[in-house]
């Protein structure tokens, strides 16, 4: 046995929160749970946790007790414990929460030379409305004359972007299963996949190759009150037949995939809409019934469509962070709740911290409030995108992006 290493004979889960050895051990030694994803890096290690849905930055130290299965440190080991990189379940998952994702000594936010993620649109085509759409203007002038050539440049393109992690989205890429189901097939054989959709359509088609990848579904509620949601998201009549609910659309490709055992995150935009303490605990509550884990709250930012004059009304109040923090409170404190795992994004925009694949192909970056900008044209070339990911994305605020936000409030 390892120096340090800690056995279920003399540190029993039950009479302790420390740390034991993983019944799932092949060689005696701690592992990560099952599809984990590390990359090195200079400063340690990038970790994926698909089921999620989240990174974190280990340094050189936590990267080695990973590698090595060697649990001396057991703070350390605690801590890649409640963070969902090693199954040890004598740490409670109630203990977590999201926060800033580096594990070890950081003095400052690590630099990343390749992307942590590329997002890949299915389609141009969503079958919502939504006031705060931050895709419009990727989505609306592409529509017209979408092709199956389109979905075989963002495929290379996509699958050439050195990111761990490929966000199929759009446009809605439940609309479009058939370019959706390429896209996995095509970029899961190097990144974990996320699914990004409204929940508007029948997403049964796209289970069987989300479940062969171990992929992630993120799906968009904005309240428990249908009236409530259907406002914030309505449907666009052209893609859906009148009176359809976009609320209980979504219910149901939750269920469906929850009952196929997908990892599913329900997302929330906040917004004067549903900026509400029993609302959004309302809607917690409704999660949690639902069997969902993992719940991420988005506050709306003045961007995309909610840049607009008369979308202004959809932005919250300036007390929305406090206001989040007494929801945050009373679920923690709420034992039915306890499992829920809750992530509040960080409330600035970051111009170029996001890099896009369009529904032909191109690359884009996201520049915030100035909307998205073509960087470069469609291409397998893989040293050409890690260029552009170091020239044009800005790397800090990539890394911010996606390792927990730089807003203390959620540090
Ligand atoms: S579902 Fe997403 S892509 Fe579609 S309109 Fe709403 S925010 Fe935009």
């Amino acid at each position: 046995m390892p120096p340090g290493l800690i056995t279920e004979a003399n540190d029993p889960p039950e009479t302790h929160r420390g740390v034991t050895l993983s019944t799932q051990s092949h060689s005696g030694q701690v592992r990560r749970r099952d599809g984990v994803r590390l990359r090195p890096e200079p400063f340690g290690a990038l970790v994926y946790v698909p089921d999620r849905d989240h990174f974190v930055a280990l340094d050189r130290k936590a990267a080695h007790l990973l590698d090595t299965g060697d649990v001396e440190n057991r703070a350390l080991a605690a801590e890649l414990v409640r963070v969902g990189v090693l199954d040890i379940p004598s740490v409670p998952e109630k203990r977590f929460r999201f926060g800033r994702a580096l594990i070890g000594d950081f003095p400052d936010l690590p630099e990343v030379t390749e992307p942590l993620v590329v997002n890949a649109f299915a389609t141009a085509l969503c079958p919502l409305r939504c006031g705060y759409c931050h895709a419009d203007d990727l989505m609306q002038p592409f529509r017209a004359g979408e092709t199956d050539d389109d979905v075989d440049r963002v495929a290379m393109t996509a699958a050439a972007v050195p990111a761990m992690v490929a966000v199929i989205t759009g446009g809605d890429p439940i609309l479009r299963p058939d370019r959706t189901e390429r896209l996995i097939m095509a970029l899961a054989p190097e990144k974990a996949i996320v699914i990004d959709t409204s929940g508007a359509g029948d997403i049964t088609p796209l289970l069987p190759a989300l479940k062969s990848v171990q992929g992630h579904l993120r799906v968009s509620v904005d309240s428990a009150d249908a009236a409530v949601h259907d406002r914030l998201r309505p449907i666009n009549p052209r893609l859906l037949a009148r009176g359809t609910s976009s609320h209980a659309a979504a219910w149901t490709t939750i269920r469906r995939a929850v009952a196929a055992d997908i990892a599913t995150t329900v997302q929330t935009v906040v917004s004067s809409a549903n900026e509400d303490r029993a609302a959004l605990l309302a809607l917690a509550r409704r999660l949690a019934g639902e069997g969902i884990r993992q719940w991420v709250l988005h506050v709306a930012v003045p961007a995309g469509r909610a840049a607009e004059p008369r979308s202004h009304r959809l932005l919250p109040s300036g007390d929305v962070s406090r206001l989040l923090d007494d929801v945050l409170a009373e679920i923690d404190a709420d034992a039915t709740l306890c499992g829920l795992r809750v992530r509040v994004t960080a409330t600035h925009t970051s111009p170029n911290a996001v890099l896009l694949v369009g529904s032909r192909g191109d690359v884009y970056a996201e520049t915030g409030p100035g909307g998205k900008v073509r960087v470069a044209a469609a291409t397998g070339d893989r040293d050409t995108l890690r260029r552009l990911f170091q020239d044009r994305i800005d790397r800090r605020a990539h890394a911010d992006r996606y390792l927990g936000g730089t807003d203390p409030q959620w540090a």
